[in-house]
């Protein structure tokens, strides 16, 4: 890979494109921001309309290539599995580029990289598991069945908090189903995916199976989610963009994967170890300093703990190291991006106004060495309410606002009283009590006495304003083919 933090410093990355890497007919390079110091520390292509339709073009291309669709299904397994072999052997790499472009921990990038070629290696498996099905019809001497088949170019918008992780839920079951792919990662972390694009050239994919255009949301990204030619737009990114993006395909008959926005209940009952909890709730939110779809930010706790809960929660907050993503020894890491710093501020103030007060945190770090970076110190705003706007509205930061509850039903009420349904956590040890949370809450995911545990292997997704859609699991394979109805007389 000739992708490497070295190499990207001070550069110019151009858009891959039918097997190349070209510069764009926009001529527009935009900056990417290193979120510790706040300098900019290489240029990407801005793609335009002409520079999308390219990537299009070479994706349908693709798809009507001898080498691409007459490939058994077998072979296309292959490739996704040495695909994987090579994200393996990159994975360092991978990690420290996505950790300069986006701030997030180096141990947490490693530990991604680490994993993700395990998920190329489960949907490779698939490639030849996906069948049709034989069905019976009310006449003899007749075979009626329903074949599946790729749906076309794929585009792909995704966001800069996990970039390749979360390309690789849906890009690895496109691959092996036989689809195509124009990638838009976003402007504020799109390294990663173009190394990643100079891992499947050498993979070994034929040219135009993957592309990857660069650039803002209001060009590039309007550009892709408006082109005609597009058979599915997955998205992953904020409910705000996913709306905008849900209109530009319909209007072209599109249909969309929305992986959205999230302002997810952790729920505490009094029975559990308040350790295990406080432990649950601070890795819940406080994870890549907040900026995870899925963070646990309205905290639900049960009277008869609330106090000593609190305590507990304020002390272990106060033990977690903010610091730069390559210490190791860092807990929580900078905000991405410096306006994502500003509305963390604007939402903590405004909670403050409306009467939340501040037990921990509330500001950026003292220290002189992250003066210059977007940091900002793990916050706890007790004496919350569910109609405060720093407990409607996501903030993608690490602020978590604390309430307390006195019945089961209460709780679920306002665990519910939510725009969003992407996650939900419940510590207890009444497993009639998990059960009856895990039936009534609107949430896609329900963790009990756990937070965060993902896996590709079961399907997953939002409800309500977090989307629709399915990843994970076999599901995937269904959301990314068609059925074709075929009826033979003979
Ligand atoms: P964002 O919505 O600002 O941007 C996401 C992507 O959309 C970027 O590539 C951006 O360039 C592109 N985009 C922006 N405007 C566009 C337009 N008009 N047309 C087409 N594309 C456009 O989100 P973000 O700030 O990059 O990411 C954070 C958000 O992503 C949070 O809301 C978070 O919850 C969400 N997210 C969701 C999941 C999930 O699985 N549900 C996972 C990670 C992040």
């Amino acid at each position: 890979m000739q992708t490497t933090v070295k190499t990207l410093e001070g550069s110019r990355q151009n858009l891959f494109i039918g097997g190349d890497f070209v510069q764009p007919e926009s001529g527009v390079y935009i900056p990417s921001y290193d979120p510790t110091n706040g300098a900019a520390w290489y240029q990407l292509a801005d793609a335009n309309e002409a520079d999308v339709d390219k990537a299009v073009k070479a994706a349908r291309a693709a798809l009507v290539n001898p080498a691409w669709r007459r490939m058994t299904q077998t072979d296309r397994g292959k490739l996704v599995r040495r695909l994987a072999e090579l994200v393996t052997e990159h994975a360092d790499e991978l990690a420290m580029i996505e950790t300069r472009d986006n701030g997030k921990l180096l141990k947490e990038m490693l530990a991604q990289m680490r994993a993700m070629p395990d998920a190329y290696t489960y949907f490779a498996g698939m490639a030849d598991k996906l069948q049709g099905d034989t069905i019976p019809v009310n006449k003899l001497d007749m075979i009626n069945f329903n074949m599946r088949e790729p749906l076309g170019v794929i585009a792909m918008i995704t966001p800069w908090n996990s970039p390749l992780m979360l390309l690789t839920g849906t890009l690895a079951p496109c691959l092996a189903i036989g689809n195509t792919v124009v990638i838009k990662p976003s402007e504020h972390a799109s390294a990663s995916t173009l190394a990643l694009a100079e891992l499947i050239a050498k993979a070994g994919f034929p040219a135009g199976v993957v592309n990857v255009v660069t650039g803002n949301g209001a060009t590039a990204g309007e550009a892709l989610t408006r082109h005609k030619d597009i058979a599915k737009v997955v998205f992953t990114g904020s409910t705000q963009t996913g709306r905008r993006i849900a209109g530009n395909a319909a209007a072209n008959l599109v249909p969309c994967q929305m992986e959205l926005g999230g302002k997810s209940p952790h729920v505490v009952f009094g029975d559990v170890k308040i350790e295990r909890a406080v432990n649950g709730v601070v890795a819940g939110v406080f994870a890549a300093a907040g900026q995870t779809c899925v963070a646990g930010s309205r905290c639900f706790v049960e009277t008869n703990i609330y106090d000593e809960f609190m305590d507990a929660l304020v002390e272990r907050t106060r033990r977690i190291k903010v610091g730069h993503p390559l210490d190791d020894d860092t807990d929580v890491g900078p905000l991405a991006l410096s306006a994502q710093l500003e509305k963390v501020e604007g939402y903590v103030a405004s909670g403050v106004r409306d009467g939340a007060k501040v037990a921990i945190g509330g500001c950026r770090p003292q220290s002189e060495d992250l003066a210059r970076g977007w940091y900002y110190e793990p916050t706890i705003l007790s004496d919350a309410q569910n109609d405060m706007g720093f407990m409607r509205d996501e903030i993608f930061g690490p602020v978590v606002g604390v309430m307390p509850f006195s019945s089961e039903e209460e709780m679920i009420t306002l665990a519910n009283d939510t725009n969003y349904g992407l996650a939900s956590g419940i510590w207890t040890q009444d497993i009639d009590r998990a059960m009856r949370f895990a039936r009534n809450i609107d949430a896609g995911t329900v963790w009990v006495n756990t937070y965060r545990s993902a896996a590709y292997m079961s399907s997953n997704g939002g409800f309500k304003e977090s989307g629709y859609g399915r990843r994970g699991g076999f599901d995937v394979m269904r959301e990314f083919s068609r059925s074709k109805n075929v009826v033979i007389d003979y």
